[in-house]
């Protein structure tokens, strides 16, 4: 009977510590409160960016030193626009080129490195970046540019799974944070300038193999697999035909690049999907969907339970990937999303429901406004891109002077919720494009636009602008100006903190409530990336990777020109206050 007791005991104890080393569902679910780790990408899978901690606060924020820089090395710089996770001390950033480093989380020390290899022929549309990795188990897994999935041993570094999404010579590519909802590992994917078929696939995250995927052009086979990896079919996203003319959403983009969030208190996995393709929208008359919208899928049967379209047939390259933050008001749980169009959208989100929607930039040329009953855009006519066909040559359609440009009144880079001032933290950018269309026809691994651009600015000023948002009025509150467009995400703490970072170079802190700069420091290359936060032996850290990067200097036209001092770099930077 001892002996029974005593092996019971062992037996738990055992599994306490197997617990507390490795990653589980519920520490997941828990990671927005859990203040010792950073266990996802966007600090909790609801996406808020919100810690509570607040021993770094507007008091002291001021003393924050740099403890520990670490470089990523090489001749690999570029855009580093990556999120870090720390998990027991240990911090796992990915870099560019497909990187992954394992380093001390105290001490910067370089634990290991993942290097993967690429092959000559990748087709990443705006850089070689990554946005992060996920940690499940005792697993480190990150998608890689050549479209493959990589889990590593979170100890060794050593591959223990390796899984293709698609083949990259099509012009997939994957560059996306995973996500981890109720065991699974939710992906999206890249390539939406391809013509790639955008869809959201889940997976064992022990094993790499596919549980379900979901298509999210309207008309594509859902899929589910058994364990040996039989597919049956799992019903048709929408309905073959319906929002799509002829054969165009069998080469329909709408590529889920951002990845996703999670709610669990919902059940459902919320996906920002693409512009649809081609660009030139006069070829596929109809709303085209699901393109340019929020797709909310129940993770347990990989259905679509709602969708809501932000640009219903964009003609702008309007992605609407920008990611969906869940957060709790009066009893309700709303999701609010900044799209790329310039427009704010607030829903409900176990149903889609249309609660609010507000232009957050100042600019916008291609809407007058969203119709609340019917949550559809009242668009301008006259300022979508013109019909080639119609045109005196055929060969160029009108051209049109667009707000914003379609790098977006927001692009990838991640705003923060603060349950406390109830705010959101956007970062958004001021800027055009002079944009048309041309005749184009789909040639697998080919880019698949049929239109020409050229970014502009609006004015000499400021560019970027840091916006403190209301979800219910739409007010902005706040505003920080920078001069060139914000790139990089953005973190809110408890401390009554927001913290993000410049092309410049420098991360700054200012007053959550009122928008004063309080801190900042420069870390010596343009930061594109997320900041983050933790606590470790009663002291708060925050962390945030550095090197200029991304779409702005491959495709900003004059903005790009008007930024071209930027130096890249690549370095992973950690602050606290000295004891
Ligand atoms: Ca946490
Ligand atoms: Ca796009």
């Amino acid at each position: 009977m001892r002996l029974k007791l005593l092996n019971v005991l062992v037996t738990l104890g055992l599994a306490a510590t197997a617990a507390q080393a490795t990653v589980t569902d519920q520490m997941i679910e828990n990671d927005a409160k859990s203040t010792g780790d950073v266990l996802s990408w966007g600090i909790g899978p609801q996406g808020q960016r919100y810690s509570p901690l607040k021993a770094v606060n507007t008091k002291n924020v001021a003393k924050l030193l740099p403890v520990w820089s670490f470089s990523f090395g090489g001749e690999k710089q570029r855009g580093q626009e990556t999120q870090p996770v720390i998990h027991k001390g240990k911090m796992f950033v990915t870099a560019s080129y497909s990187r992954l480093f394992a380093l001390d989380a105290k001490t910067g020390a370089k634990l290991w490195k993942y290097e993967h290899r690429l092959p000559d022929g990748i087709m990443p549309c705006c850089d070689v970046i990554n946005r992060g990795a996920a940690l499940y188990d005792n697993l480190v897994i990150f998608a890689t540019l050549d479209a493959q999935l990589v889990a590593l041993n979170q100890d060794t570094g050593e591959v223990v799974w390796k899984e293709k999404i698609d083949n990259y010579a099509d012009g997939y590519s994957a560059s996306a944070a995973p996500l981890i909802a109720q065991g699974l590992l939710i992906t999206g994917v890249s390539g939406g300038e391809f013509g790639v078929i955008g869809r959201v696939e889940a997976r064992d995250p022990k094993t790499g193999k596919m549980v379900w995927s979901r298509p999210v052009v309207e008309g594509h086979m859902g899929k589910k697999f058994d364990k040996d990896g039989n597919a049956t079919d799992n019903g048709i996203s929408g309905t073959t035909g319906k929002t799509w003319p002829g054969d165009l959403w069998k080469t329909g983009g709408s590529a889920p690049w951002l990845g996703g969030t999670y709610d669990p208190k919902t059940g459902l996995a919320y996906f920002g999907t693409g512009n649809p393709a081609p660009w030139n929208s006069h070829l596929r008359k109809g709303d085209n969907l699901y393109s340019c919208s929020t797709v909310a899928i129940d993770v347990k049967t990989g259905q679509i339970v709602w969708h809501y379209q932000g640009t219903p047939n964009d003609g702008w390259d309007f992605d609407g990937v920008n990611e969906f933050i869940t957060y709790e008001d009066g009893g309700k749980i709303l999701g609010g999303k900044a799209d790329r169009n310039g427009f704010f959208y607030v829903l409900d989100a176990k149903t889609g429901k249309l609660e609010n929607a507000f232009p957050f930039v100042k600019k916008i040329t291609w809407a007058t406004g969203i119709d609340l009953k019917t949550g559809r855009p009242n668009f301008v006519p006259e300022n979508r891109p013109g019909d080639p066909t119609a045109g005196a040559d055929g060969k160029k359609g009108n051209v049109v002077f667009s707000a914003p440009s379609f790098l977006g009144g927001k692009n990838q880079m991640p705003m923060a919720y603060s349950p406390d001032t109830k705010l959101f933290y956007v970062p958004s950018n001021e800027w055009g494009m002079e944009i048309w269309n041309e005749p184009i026809t789909y040639k697998k691994g080919a880019a698949y636009l049929g239109a020409g651009f050229t970014i502009k600015t609006l004015s000499d000023g400021p560019i970027g602008a840091l916006r403190a948002v209301d979800p219910k009025t739409g007010k902005i509150v706040w505003e920080a100006t920078n001069n060139a467009p914000l790139w990089g995400g953005v973190l809110t703490t408890g401390g009554n903190l927001v913290f993000w970072g410049t092309p410049e170079g420098f991360l700054q802190a200012a007053d959550a409530k009122t928008g004063k700069i309080l801190w900042k420091f420069q870390t010596g290359s343009g930061i594109v990336a997320p900041p983050v936060t933790w606590q470790d032996g009663g002291e708060q850290y925050v962390a945030v990777a550095s090197g200029w990067g991304g779409a702005v200097p491959l495709w900003g036209g004059d903005v790009a020109k008007k930024v071209n001092y930027l130096e890249q770099g690549g370095s992973m930077w950690v602050f606290k206050i000295p004891k």
